[in-house]
């Protein structure tokens, strides 16, 4: 992963193709760093020690006490063999692949001082002997599935490494492929070397536009990640919308009651394609359902106008009209585990500890993998995930509901 982002990033490109002036607007909030951002970061350099490693390069394994646990062993394993399978695929093609580690590339042509680091590029053939570009992204995120169709920040990348050996390498498709193995997903999309540089022609005016910092704003999803999010006045606009009735009109607009019979006293029925619907004073589940992509988009809004004014309150000192700061409740802790077991001991207690059987993967890390398999594997199961309502476009097959067991659900916000 880059240490240094251009301003039209590719990782950020999907918000500044869509609203122009965020990356402007953003300039004046700190990009600040989270330990989610640094567990990525990690996991990325363990990506790229196992792929270096595999192509017989000398490399010493990054160190992170914090970070190096079995779950990024195993994540990384899934974006390493990925790789692998893919570079030995080509040699079954019939030719030796070029392979570029986290390698600079610039799309400056397109965006200005654009420039990124594609995880991983493979230049080879594909299965019917056609020059092909394969381009890798790590994602280590679990919130959002992220697809790699169209994906503007793969296509980026894809159009660096084509303007980077596109000249000396006859390449004729291009594949982009996202590892997002905390989800199960790995996703790839093929286009012609063609079709990708005419998206790339098509999207240099907004390119132009979000590098003058003019344009309209546009809230979306794309607003996730957006710094000046909590104090974006598009976004205030748009959920303040909400509340009023030429967003959601209670009459004629998205929860448009005329059609129903009014009986208050008739049970409530969520599904309205059923007769019994007939309480007006009730919404029935298709309407919200219509209203369902903003509300997430609303409720990610509210929690960062929350999170940025309590910043600025509990951080900075600054003032904040009719609010004050307080200290939360805290629980109780030891001051000195050692003190602690040294003088209950003396005084006679002794059972200060508790034994709990090592998980799976330390196991699997104890044993090796083939051990481990041979020894336990017949008492290892994988149960089905929580279910969860995630929107139509979200890749995953949906769930047979006839023959799945009666879970809880969570609904997942419908944003990359
Ligand atoms: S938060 Fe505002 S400025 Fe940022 S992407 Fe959304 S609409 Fe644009």
């Amino acid at each position: 992963m880059p240490d240094v982002h251009a301003l039209l990033s590719a990782s950020s490109s999907k918000q500044w193709l869509h609203c122009p002036p965020s990356v402007r607007l953003q300039e004046n909030f700190p990009n600040e760093s989270s330990v989610y951002a640094e567990e990525g970061t990690f996991a990325h350099e363990i990506c790229e020690y196992k792929v270096r490693k595999y192509l017989h390069e000398r490399v010493k394994r990054p160190q992170s006490e914090e970070f190096d646990t079995e779950e990024i062993e195993q994540i990384t394993d899934v974006y390493a063999e990925f790789v692998i399978s893919i570079i030995e695929q080509m040699r079954e093609n019939g030719c030796e692949p070029l392979a570029f580690v986290e390698e600079r590339v610039d799309y400056s042509h397109i965006a200005p001082s654009g420039f990124g680091t594609a995880d991983m590029l493979i230049i080879g053939k594909d299965e019917n002997g056609r020059g092909l570009l394969h381009v890798c992204d790590f994602k280590t995120g679990k919130g959002v599935f992220v697809d790699a169709d169209h994906n503007s920040q793969m296509m980026l990348y894809a159009l660096g490494g084509l303007a980077a050996y596109g000249f000396l390498y006859d390449i004729e498709i291009v594949r982009m492929s996202i590892i997002q193995p905390r989800l199960d997903n790995i996703s790839t999309f093929e286009c012609s070397r063609q079709e990708l540089e005419d998206w790339g022609e098509s999207i240099k005016p907004t390119a132009l536009l979000a590098f003058e910092g003019k344009g309209e704003q546009h809230p979306g999803d794309w607003c996730r990640f957006c710094r000046a999010k909590p104090v974006c006045k598009a976004c205030a606009d748009e959920a303040l919308a909400l509340c009023r009735e030429d967003f959601l009109d209670l009459d004629a607009g998205a929860f448009d009651d005329t059609t129903e019979e009014s009986d208050m006293t008739a049970p409530y029925e969520a599904d309205t394609n059923t007769a019994v619907f007939k309480q007006p004073g009730l919404i029935p589940i298709s309407e919200l359902a219509e209203i369902l992509p903003t509300l997430n988009r609303i409720s990610s809004w509210i929690e960062a106008v929350f999170a940025f004014v309590s910043s600025e309150a509990i951080n900075h000192g600054v003032p904040i009209p009719g609010y004050k700061v307080v200290e939360g409740r805290s629980k109780r802790i030891f001051t000195d585990t050692k003190a602690v077991v040294d003088t209950a001991v003396q005084n006679g207690y002794t059972d200060l500890y508790k034994q709990t059987l090592i998980t799976l993967t330390e196991f699997e890390k104890m044993m090796g993998k083939k051990k481990f398999n041979e020894l336990l594997g017949a008492y290892v199961a994988k149960p089905p995930g929580k279910l969860a309502l995630v929107p139509e476009s979200d890749p995953r097959e949906p769930v047979d509901l006839t023959s799945a067991p009666d879970q809880e659900f969570s609904v997942l916000p419908d944003e990359e």
